[in-house]
């Protein structure tokens, strides 16, 4: 399990209210897969017909897919039951991410929404395992569960890897978080197993695809990779919400809100912006604000229309602009702008503009604290 910023890909449907994205490489790995079951099942069953062969691939790779949102489901069911909030999940090329809300608020609820995943694919491995010994007579099925059982033991083992974003690494950093009672030691300790493991991967991986195993080298050499950037990125999420976390919009908006009128011309409006510095206004009609411009949306205008359109044409109307209360926290307020792609907002309170902010005074404070050693505060 990690946590995505993002969901992406096509919606599959609901399972006990979650919606269930597929990321577009899943279908790279779903085609891998049925690939290299269809031959290993032609080497070990000859006397297959070779539709029996492409048939089990398919149930079989389904399956193993099935495996693995049962193991996202798992952290689901464990974060619900502690009341967070469970946006998305998403099947792509190593398995699943699970968008949950927010990170959990003590160490102990941490370490059981972590540890459900590899303990959810340790229990399907045991059913596997069962079927594939116990029921006899139909060999496809044995087949089957043969590969099922070994590839949920796999993954449940792989997932304990004590590294962050994996499983194993959200188990240490529970468990470190317990000890030292700080999250961002915590998470800086298990990120920093991530980037060892990912880095161990890397060099044993390239070590065998030079001793000539190509393809199980370079495949190793590649997770390693991704769990590399997955550490990185995940850290970085978490040292940005912790930052700001106690940064409001009345906090860093700025006070003085610049107006223009609705009947201005653009070219007027572009040498306002050019004086000031200032890319984004409040637009007014009769005193009262009616929308905003941007010198973006000013500049979607051809040049020779310039002198005789005015800003009113390219405004963004007041009821579709998005707008921030002081009270609201800043890590929010940039989300959204990321989501939206905009890089101001209004402030507004009691039906009142009190302020803007923008996304680069956002950042500013943001580089501030992380230059000001801000992380080394428990
Ligand atoms: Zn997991």
């Amino acid at each position: 399990m990690a946590q995505a910023g993002h969901r992406s890909g096509i919606r599959l449907g609901h399972i006990l209210g979650i919606p269930i994205y597929l990321h577009t490489s899943w279908f790279l790995i779903f085609l891998l897969i049925t690939l290299s079951l269809r031959t290993q099942f032609t080497s070990e069953h000859p006397g297959w017909t070779a539709a029996q062969h492409w048939t089990l691939g398919i149930v079989t790779s389904l399956l193993f897919f099935a495996s693995v949102l049962f193991h996202e489901m798992s952290h689901s069911v464990v974060a619900r039951h502690y009341k967070i909030n469970v946006r998305s999940i998403t099947l792509f090329v190593f398995g699943g991410l699970s968008e949950i809300e927010h990170d959990a608020p003590n160490a102990r609820q941490e370490l059981n929404i972590a540890i459900a995943g590899p303990l959810s694919s340790f229990f399907l491995a045991g059913c596997f395992w069962v079927i594939w010994r116990f029921v006899q007579g139909n060999q496809m099925v044995t087949a089957a569960a043969k590969w099922l059982a070994l590839t949920n033991l796999v993954l449940g083992i792989f997932n304990l890897v004590p590294g962050f974003p994996l499983d194993g690494g959200r188990v240490l950093r529970g468990i470190a978080w317990g000890v030292t009672g700080n999250f961002m030691q915590a998470t800086q300790i298990a990120s920093s197993a991530g980037r060892l493991i990912a880095y161990l991967l890397i060099a044993v991986g390239v070590w065998q695809a030079l001793n000539g195993n190509w393809v199980g080298g370079l495949w190793m050499a590649f997770i390693g990779w991704f769990l590399l950037e997955a550490a990185r990125e995940s850290f970085a999420q978490v040292a940005l919400r912790d930052t700001l976390a106690d940064v409001r919009a009345q906090d860093i908006m700025a006070h003085d809100i610049p107006t223009v009128t609705r009947d201005m011309a653009i070219d007027e409006y572009v040498h306002e912006v050019l004086r000031t510095g200032r890319r984004c206004h409040i637009v007014t009609g009769a005193g009262a604000p009616v929308g905003l411009v941007t010198l973006q949306s000013a500049k979607s205008v051809p040049r020779q229309e310039w002198t005789n359109t005015s800003i009113q044409a390219v405004m963004v109307p007041m009821e579709k602009v998005q707008m921030a209360a002081p009270e609201e926290p800043a890590l929010s307020i940039l989300e959204r702008m990321q989501a939206a792609d905009i890089n101001q907002m209004p402030i507004v309170s009691d039906h009142h503009i009190v302020g803007m902010i923008g996304r680069d005074a956002i950042l500013r404070v943001l580089q501030t604290r992380l230059q000001a050693g801000h992380l080394a505060r428990s």
